[in-house]
């Protein structure tokens, strides 16, 4: 089977299929074979790995990662694909195409079951409608992850490696960078998929950390902390906190945390740094009167 990566081939495999795209699956498929070439070599896939790709589409990258990898397991939830995968993917031994939505598979146990509980790779061209809760749902499940190698919305992709003090620093910044170490390795046109959309998009790395770079006495809680301290952007942070009904504390609590800290009482959520957050939400734990 020829590359897909070359517009006439997708072209050729999608007329034979009378395949017809479906917006509600956030379906723009890659014809660029520079860039499957830039986020096979980003990922750094080695042969003894087993990778997991969410959403295949017709397959065009997943034959380039079944080139390389060890084992491919491909997650496409749209039924009208899986012919297609069946015959772009004929050539390789090494693939299962799974025809199930990729929100309610336990990934965690896949692992465990097909890669002896080693880490696994994800890579993917992901639907952009469910971005986050793809992404956030490996990290919090605690998956073993060695890397996540994925085209996103290039906004998010901005968002996710960004520093404290910028516009587009935020709950999902602290998030991914709580579980891994971000960067953006190439940005891609609309050009470079069919049919285009209509946004930028950018490939993102994200390494899990082996250890948690922050010490925190109780995760869900900094979390908690973190999305009110974003929740009212423009407010000190001290407000956004005493303000959020189901944070069981109150403004003056966290006003003298961060009287502790050293920071002024006018701080905004924004400027504070991973292990900043770590340290209120600690602070704040072990206050008296907080029912943290
Ligand atoms: N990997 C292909 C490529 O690069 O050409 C297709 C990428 S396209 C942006 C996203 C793919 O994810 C589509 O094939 C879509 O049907 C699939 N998809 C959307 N939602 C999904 C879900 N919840 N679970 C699994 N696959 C999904």
């Amino acid at each position: 089977m020829a590359t897909l990566g070359i517009p006439q081939n997708t072209i050729e495999v999608l007329q034979k299929y009378k395949f017809r795209f479906q917006k509600k699956y956030g379906q723009n498929f890659l014809i660029d074979t520079h860039v499957l070439d830039k986020i096979i070599r980003a990922a750094n896939i080695k042969e003894e790995d087993f990778v997991l790709e969410i959403g295949p589409g017709i397959g065009t990258m997943t034959q380039y990662l079944c080139e390389h990898a060890g084992h491919v397991m491909a997650v496409e939830i749209d039924a009208n694909l899986i012919p297609i995968l069946q015959e772009t993917l004929e050539a390789y031994d090494n693939v299962m195409v799974v025809n199930d939505d990729i929100l309610k598979m336990d990934i965690g146990q896949i692992a465990r079951e097909r890669n002896g509980g080693k880490p696994i790779k994800v890579v993917a061209n992901l639907p952009y409608y469910i971005t986050t809760p793809i992404i956030m749902g490996l990290f919090e499940s605690h998956v073993p992850l060695e890397s996540i190698t994925v085209m996103v919305q290039r906004e998010v992709a901005e968002r996710m490696q960004s520093e404290p003090g910028t516009k587009e620093y935020g709950a999902l910044s602290l998030a991914v960078q709580y579980y891994a170490r971000a960067e953006i390795v190439a940005n891609v046109p609309p050009n470079c998929f069919m049919p285009r959309p209509n946004v930028g998009s950018a490939v993102i790395r994200l390494t899990r950390h082996r250890d948690n770079p922050v010490k925190i006495a109780d995760e869900g809680f900094m979390f908690r902390i973190i999305r009110a301290s974003f929740n009212q952007r423009r407010k000190t942070l001290q407000n956004g906190i005493g303000n959020d009904g189901s944070l069981p504390v109150t403004k003056e609590q966290a006003a003298k945390a961060l009287e502790r800290m050293g920071l002024p009482a006018t701080i905004r959520g924004e400027k504070l740094s991973l292990e900043e957050f770590a340290e209120l939400s600690n602070i704040l734990l072990r206050m008296e009167g907080s029912h943290a």
